[in-house]
């Protein structure tokens, strides 16, 4: 009740009459019976910011589909009214495909994740950094040793934590075995029986991969690609029929292009790497910003492979705005990765998401 505003004095234990009263405006603002009395329609309004409140409404055990998502924008949204959510756009199987603002200075950055369907873990990191932020602002406390509301006023941080829903749902499993894009999805895959089902699976639902999807080396991409033999709708590494045909990379693009980003962070999984380059281009402070976050993530700041060089998303980024953009990959392992090696990733990468907002 205090960290939602509606109680102000001393937390002691007591259900006296600062507690009653709390109840009834808290009842009152929920449209249900100011009564005072707790019953279990107000204990069912009240459970989202229990949770909260205690610091748990980003999951950070179990696999992070697109549905809890969008549960744990709405109780964010509720919590923290200065942040506000939008959608860039639709996935194929025409799920929403939600961003979040949080903060009002004139340096706007942009944090994206889950091109991969297997790289859902990246999706919960920077949900536990957005609920995280929202809570030190809320409470005029230090992220990362910044102030929260320092930060908030000199930065506005856009975030697309899941820029591939349809495919993180089929490799979390929300969509069921045997449903019809389940099986167009394993129609797919079986042309590339040597890629785990489904979860090799990093394309969006049609086998189009979203981070070869961007007009900035895309021919260069569909050679080196096809050479490897992906000449057809894949589980992964599949470029597409053209740049932006997938209306996920798509929406990603006119974002970007629609805003006035200082820096991006694109995050995937694995490596515990940090790419920053795109060709020849060299954007004034890139590299000593990626050596920032190299310092504070242990991650070690590298060149990007030949083979990956191409039609990524900060790759486009790079050569339109010649900015810092940088692809982050967390983790060590296999895709998708144990969900319990979740506290040391954000442990890792709570400074670079910070950094990207007070360097840009
Ligand atoms: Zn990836």
């Amino acid at each position: 009740m205090k960290i939602l505003g509606f109680y102000f004095g001393n937390i002691d234990g007591i259900y006296g009459n600062q507690t009653k009263n709390a109840v009834i405006s808290f009842q009152k603002s929920f449209g249900l019976s100011g009564d005072g009395i707790v019953g279990p329609t107000t204990w069912n309004a009240l459970m989202p910011y229990i949770n909260g409140a205690l610091g748990f409404i980003i999951p950070t055990n179990i696999s992070y589909s697109s549905s809890i998502l969008n549960i744990n924008l709405n109780t964010l949204r509720t919590l923290y009214p200065f942040i506000s959510i939008g959608y860039i756009g639709k996935s194929i199987l025409g799920k929403n495909i939600p961003f979040v603002k949080i903060g009002n200075g004139n340096k706007e950055v942009f944090y994206s994740a889950s091109y991969h369907g297997n790289e859902w873990i990246t999706s919960t990191v920077l949900m536990k950094f957005l609920a995280d932020y929202c809570y030190c602002y809320k409470n005029n406390l230090s992220i990362f040793g910044y102030s929260a509301r320092m930060l908030f006023n000199s930065a506005t941080i856009y975030i697309v934590p899941m820029v591939n829903p349809d495919g993180v749902d089929l490799v979390t499993g929300e969509i069921g075995i045997g449903s019809p894009p389940y099986n167009l999805a394993k129609n797919i895959s079986n042309n590339y029986p040597s890629i785990p089902f489904v979860n090799g699976w990093k394309a969006n639902i049609r086998g189009v991969d979203l981070n070869l999807q961007f007009p900035a080396g895309w021919e260069n991409a569909r050679e080196i690609k096809y050479s490897q033999g992906f000449t057809s709708p894949a589980p992964r590494d599949f470029v597409g029929f053209g740049p932006l045909t997938e209306p996920e990379a798509l929406a990603v693009y006119n974002f970007t292009l629609s805003h006035n980003f200082r820096l991006i962070l694109a995050y995937h999984s694995q490596g515990e790497v940090i790419y920053w380059q795109f060709q020849n281009y060299n954007p004034p402070r890139s590299f000593e910003i990626g050596q920032r976050f190299s310092e504070v993530s242990g991650y070690s700041l590298e060149d990007t492979p030949f083979n990956s060089s191409f039609a990524g998303f900060k790759d486009w980024f790079i050569q339109s705005y010649n900015r810092p953009g940088y692809t982050v990959e967390v983790g060590l392992g296999t895709n998708p990765l144990p969900i319990s090696q979740f506290d040391k990733i954000y442990a890792d990468n709570l400074g670079i998401l910070t950094l990207g907002a007070v360097l840009a």
